[in-house]
């Protein structure tokens, strides 16, 4: 029997290690969805087109080569045959992937997508991002959102990008693009029937025991 997984939460929530490390346990494979919307934002900065132009930026959705590994142990994300693993990590990405995911068609060729993902996983997929258990899988076997408190989640962030940033600009970075991905989907709050794991107060290891023992 087939399992899908649904986890989604802001940046720095810790979503996305353990989506990973849930996939592992019980042998699944894991989709990173926000993977998916900043390759697509690295290949409409690639191809040239305006941020403030729509039309261009569906253009770009409409012919997005991508291709996405979906093994927790070996994450890789390809567009048309380069590594972008690295480079959609990048501030300029990160500032710019807001307003890709915010228009209306991108998001429905990108569901679309990834819904052929979880159709095509075979023992399963943990899939994880912003509107996975309200839009793009509500019928998951198990929906969960995971919080933490802002700090925590700033920390979090900081580590995660090698703390080469200064921590007051990447907080207003990570601010701003929390503000505008939650005109697109409320990630702040839980779905009826969604189980919301706070992990402010729990390590890493005391985080992926909660989800999978919910
Ligand atoms: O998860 P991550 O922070 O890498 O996501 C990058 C961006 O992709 C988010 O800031 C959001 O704009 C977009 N996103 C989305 N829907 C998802 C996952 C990510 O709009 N399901």
């Amino acid at each position: 029997e087939k399992i899908v997984i649904a986890i989604d939460g802001p940046s720095g929530s810790g979503k996305s290690s353990v989506s990973k490390a849930v996939a592992r346990h019980f042998g699944l494979e894991y989709l990173d969805t926000g993977a998916m919307y900043r390759a697509l934002t690295w290949h409409v900065v690639r191809s040239g087109a305006s941020l403030e132009d729509p039309a261009a930026i569906i253009a770009a959705a409409e012919d997005f080569p991508l291709q996405q590994g979906t093994n927790p142990d070996a994450e890789s994300i390809l567009v048309g045959g380069t590594d972008v693993a690295e480079e959609i990590r990048s501030p300029e990405i990160s500032s710019a992937v807001s307003a890709v995911a915010a228009v209306p068609r991108v998001r429905e060729i990108l569901i679309q997508l990834q819904r052929d993902f979880i159709a095509g996983a075979s023992a399963g997929i943990v899939a994880e991002g912003r509107d996975i258990t309200t839009v793009v899988a509500p019928d998951a076997d198990a929906r969960l959102l995971l919080t933490a408190s802002e700090e925590v989640r700033m920390a979090r962030r900081g580590l995660q990008l090698g703390g080469t940033q200064n921590a007051e600009q990447l907080k207003a970075q990570v601010a701003e693009r929390d503000a505008k991905d939650s005109r697109v989907n409320n990630f702040t709050e839980a779905a009826d029937g969604v189980v919301t794991i706070d992990s402010t107060d729990l390590d890493y290891e005391a985080t992926v025991a909660a989800t999978i023992a919910a």
